[in-house]
């Protein structure tokens, strides 16, 4: 499998719930940042359903999400996490969720995004199907068009064409980067997500991770990786 490390800078993450990135991507992230490259992060839900408490209240919910995403940011030296705030299960493939991810595509402009295989079968989420799917179909044509949603470029949101994509969840790898060095703070990050988190249960998450790293790296020179379906756009 090639070694995609040649991602160009800045980097977009487009993920569906906080903690997503964390499970699938900061491993990268987290070389990424230290090698100074810029990441912004898009969570497109609020997360509000995440959660087995029947008294949950789900705006504080969605607020202490919020919070654990930003803190997961801040560790991995991610510089801006923006929040889309769609309820959690209620995304839809509309034309009013795509003007959205052209506007932040257009607003900071990657070259490199990352987010999850739309592609992946049974059994799949909902919100990681539409966010996948609509991040493709807004990269390619819709941001790089200037007449689709012409209102944006009254805002001067100019055209832009994004040069990589890296699909996470993918049951089609064809790159893994190495996180041999920065497995340690992948966790760290993903322990942000307390919400999410039952302390007796992190042995056994570290373990599924650290299982999955491996995995992941089964055919490479180092320990430990994150793989994705890497898409070169020829424009
Ligand atoms: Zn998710």
């Amino acid at each position: 499998m090639r070694e995609a490390d040649n991602a160009p800078d800045p980097v977009m993450l487009v993920i569906p719930h906080p903690d997503d990135a964390e499970i699938n991507a900061a491993g990268t992230v987290a070389r990424w940042t230290r090698n100074g490259k810029r990441v912004i992060y898009v969570v497109t839900t609020n997360g509000d359903k995440g959660s087995s408490d029947p008294a949950i209240d789900q705006l504080e919910l969605a607020r202490k999400r919020e919070n654990e995403q930003r803190a997961a940011a801040s560790l991995l030296g991610v510089q801006e996490t923006i929040f889309l705030g769609y309820p959690d299960q209620e995304l839809e493939d509309n034309s009013e969720f795509r003007k959205e991810l052209v506007r932040q595509l257009r607003s900071f402009r990657p070259q490199t995004v990352l987010t999850v295989d739309p592609f992946r079968r049974y059994p799949w989420h909902r919100d990681h199907r539409i966010t996948g799917q609509v991040v493709l179909d807004a990269i390619y044509p819709f941001a790089r068009d200037h007449l689709s949603y012409p209102e944006l470029l009254d805002e001067d949101l100019t055209p832009h064409l994004v040069e990589k994509v890296f699909l996470w969840g993918t049951e089609d790898p064809n790159c893994c980067f190495d996180i041999s060095l920065t497995f340690e703070l992948k966790l760290e990050a993903l322990k942000c997500h307390q919400s999410q988190l039952k302390v007796d249960d992190l042995p056994k998450i570290e373990d599924w991770l650290q299982k999955r790293a491996r995995r992941a790296a089964a055919q490479e020179t180092f320990p430990l990786g994150e793989d994705f379906h890497c898409i070169d756009i020829w424009w």
